[in-house]
């Protein structure tokens, strides 16, 4: 654990085993966390708090520089680390698992310098300051990228904190704190304990020195966080599951569109909660756009992370592995068109939590394959037949993360997009910004990160009158 600048002992001698999914192998443990180990991280974060609430931001907004060249300097170790513990291909854990959060640190950096800490209102000011102890609770699936969207906001508005990371993915974590500590941050103001969900994480949602519960997990664990703190009025920040829609308007480049479309979904193994796992195409080029996925999913065969030209690596665990399998024989059983991919292990990658990348067509709206998040390489492809099915199929989730349409005109993809109950859509491809927010409508979420949007989930204001 690392707890008030230092790194101790917990108070149990169990261990959580990392797995790498590629092969089966242990290659690490990391404490498992109780209350006790809760208490004395939350404790460190709330005697920290005063110093660094205090701290001018410009000062803040240094360490957080030099936390991102912090991590910069460990890009590498950052993502072999991940390629370990996750199975992402060694290429996209360079260049999104760890060029991504190195990004955000740095925009938060940016940002700390410079955002409006006070403001005017007429006759009054208005203080934003930091909301206290923050506890973060984050996933596996871009494991540093999540804590970061979460500790460096934290961090830039002076909060202080208590990160529980995944279980399934904890080393990088122990990466994250090392740098937060070479990066010169007081003791005390990061502090992180690993252990399971329902241990570790239950004890730092109910910690009364906590006021600030950040989640970002599944929807099912976010709906219990959220009714605890609730329970106690403490502030809460839920990003959550995602069923995004993909939707390809009759006049859009229908072979980019599909072809990004897969590739959205095949990356990072499907395990991306804003993935557009459902595709609508207008039943005049509905065959033609499933020809191309079933073309476009060939080029996924599933291989060694460490490979170099490896562009599908396996899922995280046997229970994921397990889980994404069953969700494609459902598909099945369901009446969907299985037009690439199967249950089966892929051919000659029995050992790994591999899952072939599967494609489905004649998919319904009723079926759980349209309807659940499965998390794992799995598309699924709708017929619609006017832009108003389009739209009720599209909002027809009980999610709203993200989303994309495609249309020859922008203005036509743009008042669509208007439509869609969800936070987020990518035009035309889009092109991922680090700084806009990004969260969820509906069972989606509560809150956004990153941006400005982002800073002030950790922020509360006080107005001065005058
Ligand atoms: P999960 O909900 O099982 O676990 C997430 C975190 O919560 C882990 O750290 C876990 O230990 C902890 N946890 C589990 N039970 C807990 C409890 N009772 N109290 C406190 N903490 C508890 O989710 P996961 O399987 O790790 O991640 C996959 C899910 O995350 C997917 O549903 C995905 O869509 C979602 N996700 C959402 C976003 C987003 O930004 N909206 C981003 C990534 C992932």
């Amino acid at each position: 654990m690392y707890i008030g600048g230092r790194w101790c002992p917990a108070a149990s001698t169990d261990a959580i085993e990392v797995v790498n999914p590629a092969d089966e192998q242990v290659i690490g443990t990391v404490p498992a966390g109780t209350a006790q180990d809760v208490d004395a991280a939350v404790r460190a974060a709330r005697a920290a708090l005063p110093g660094w609430a205090a701290t001018p931001p410009a000062e803040r907004a240094a360490r957080l520089s030099a936390l991102r060249d912090t991590l910069a300097a460990r890009r590498e170790e950052i993502a072999a680390t991940i390629t370990a513990e996750l199975g992402a291909p060694l290429a996209f854990a360079r260049s999104v698992h760890a060029d991504l959060p190195i990004a955000v640190a740095g925009s938060f950096a940016e940002l700390a310098a410079r955002h409006p800490f006070e403001e005017r209102i007429d006759n009054s000011t208005v203080l934003h300051e930091p909301v206290g102890v923050v506890g973060a609770i984050t996933p596996w699936n871009y494991p540093l990228h999540q804590i970061v969207a979460k500790a460096a906001p934290a961090l830039a508005a002076g909060c202080t904190m208590v990160l529980k990371p995944a279980e399934d993915t904890p080393l990088v974590a122990r990466i994250f704190a090392e740098a937060v500590h070479a990066a010169g941050l007081p003791a005390g103001v990061f502090n992180l304990v690993t252990g399971v969900g329902p241990v570790a994480g239950q004890a730092l949602v109910e910690h009364p020195g906590v006021d600030l519960v950040s989640f970002t997990g599944s929807t099912a664990v976010g709906r219990t966080i959220g009714a605890l703190a609730g329970g106690a009025v403490k502030r809460v920040a839920l990003e959550l599951g995602g069923k995004s829609a993909n939707v390809i308007l009759p006049d859009a480049d229908l072979a980019r569109a599909v072809n990004v479309g897969v590739a959205n979904v095949f990356a990072n193994s499907g395990q991306t909660c804003s993935a557009w796992t459902r595709v609508l195409v207008s039943a005049d080029r509905y065959e033609e756009a499933v020809a191309l996925a079933a073309k476009a999913a060939a080029k996924y065969a599933p291989g060694d992370p460490q490979a170099p030209d490896t562009r599908l690596g396996p899922v995280v665990s046997a229970a994921q592995r397990d889980r994404v399998r069953g969700y494609i024989e459902r598909g099945i059983a369901e009446g969907a068109r299985l037009v690439a991919g199967g249950p089966q292990a892929p051919e000659g990658r029995e050992r790994g939590y591999y899952v072939r990348p599967t494609v489905f067509a004649d998919v319904t709206e009723d079926m759980a394959i349209a309807q659940e998040e499965i998390f794992g390489p799995v598309i699924a492809f709708l017929p619609y037949r006017d832009e108003e099915e389009a739209v009720r199929i599209a909002n027809g989730t009980v999610y709203g993360l993200a989303g994309a349409v495609w249309s020859a005109d922008e203005a036509t993809a743009v008042a669509f997009a208007r439509r869609l109950e969800t936070g987020q859509v990518d035009i035309n491809g889009g092109r991922f910004n680090p700084r806009a927010p990004f969260g969820g409508y509906k069972q989606s979420g509560v809150g956004r990160e990153l941006g400005p949007h982002g800073l002030a989930e950790y922020l509360q204001t006080k107005s001065l009158q005058f």
